[in-house]
């Protein structure tokens, strides 16, 4: 069965005519799947009772159903554990900040990339998420936090690669940025990726694929490095990424985020800045740096380098004239931080089922 949220705006026009009814049902359900966001095609008060009843029977609008989540008395960010039709389990983070509110959404449950300070690839890859559970994601939480808090951002930075999800992904990104669905801002809208060479020429090239943020999480300035702790630079060098993002078209106002998870002892010296901003060289305009102090997990091999370390990385970039920031996870004393979210034991969270 058919969920609605799996369409965007011209395959629900289609899907609307291949019933035999009129192009402005598309209007009607839109507005209220995405404006209204009503939980039950019986809220649909306009439509009559012979379409309900068939919407009811040969669709259906949820994907996802509220596992548990818990909320980081730090800072009021929350993370959402979905439970996915087929059982498996996703996690979503709501992310309060001053004058607007994030998301970050998952991608697929797991990841095959296999980053080695990673939890979420642990298991591998156990499959992709589909455009309706990406974009349930969004609608629940917005719901759960309420339409009054509006998430105005999202980052695809939760579980998974979202650019080996290539078409759901850029289906989600078209019913989140059309206007006539949940019209957000392309511009509050960031896709991470890995860094798969192929994928983001593709996602430039395709006139289809809503042109949002881009984020690479590269982590680390020279190939060896970055060889150990991802082994996708193997087939798609830190060179020939550079070269790649060098090149792209990207829009005036959208410059490409590096993420640099800085872990101790392996990519947090002050030559692997310096090697940082050398490898930026003359790009400048281009990049701003996400500087990512390590998240620890259980049996992670890797360790968090200490404050001063962090300070003097950032420094160091600063002197070059580079934009870069520190992000001091949110949510990090509920395990929602980045590379953090994978499947809890759910008694660790507040049950509400
Ligand atoms: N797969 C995509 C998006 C999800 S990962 C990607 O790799 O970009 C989102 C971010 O979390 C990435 O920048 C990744 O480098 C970072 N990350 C992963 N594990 C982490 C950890 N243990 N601590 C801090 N950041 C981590
Ligand atoms: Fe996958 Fe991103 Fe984690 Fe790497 S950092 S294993 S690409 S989710």
């Amino acid at each position: 069965m058919v969920s609605l949220k799996e369409f965007n705006y011209s395959e629900l026009e289609r899907w609307v005519r291949k019933q035999g009814w009129k192009k402005f049902r598309a209007k009607q359900l839109s507005k209220w799947i995405y404006t209204k966001k009503v939980r039950s095609f019986d809220e649909m008060t306009d439509l009559s009772k012979d379409i309900r009843n068939f919407l009811n029977k040969n669709s259906k609008l949820n994907v996802l159903s509220l596992a548990s989540y818990e909320k980081s008395s730090e800072d009021g960010s929350i993370k959402f554990l979905w439970k996915l039709e087929d059982g498996h389990t996703i996690e979503s983070v709501f992310i309060p900040e001053r004058g607007h509110n994030t998301l970050c959404v998952s991608t697929q449950v797991g990841c095959a990339v296999g980053c080695k300070f990673c939890f979420t690839t642990t298991d591998g890859l156990i499959r992709n998420l589909t455009t309706a559970e990406i974009i349930d994601q969004y609608i629940q939480s917005q719901i759960f936090v309420g339409l009054d808090r509006r998430i105005s951002n999202v980052v695809y930075m939760g579980m998974g690669e979202p650019l080996a999800n290539y078409e759901n992904v850029k289906k989600s990104v078209q019913i989140l940025t059309d206007d006539r669905m949940l019209g957000l801002s392309n511009r509050k809208i960031t896709i991470s990726s890995s860094g798969i060479i192929h994928q983001i020429k593709k996602m430039y090239e395709d006139s289809t694929f809503p042109q949002v943020r881009l984020a690479i999480s590269l982590n680390a300035a020279d190939q060896g490095t970055r060889e150990k702790i991802m082994p996708i630079s193997e087939t798609n060098s830190i060179h020939d990424l550079m070269e790649t993002l060098n090149r792209l078209p990207i829009k005036t106002g959208y410059r490409i985020m590096l993420e640099y998870v800085l872990i101790k002892g392996i990519n947090d010296r002050p030559e692997d800045a310096h090697n940082l901003a050398k490898l930026i060289g003359r790009h400048k305009k281009r990049y701003k740096v996400n500087i990512i102090p390590f998240n620890p997990f259980p049996g992670s091999e890797f360790k968090r380098p200490d404050k001063d370390t962090v300070e003097k990385f950032h420094k160091i970039l600063w002197q070059y004239n580079i934009g870069a920031f520190v992000r001091w996870s949110k949510g990090a004393d509920i395990s929602a931080a980045c590379g953090q979210l994978r499947k809890k034991e759910i008694d660790r969270l507040v049950k509400i089922v």
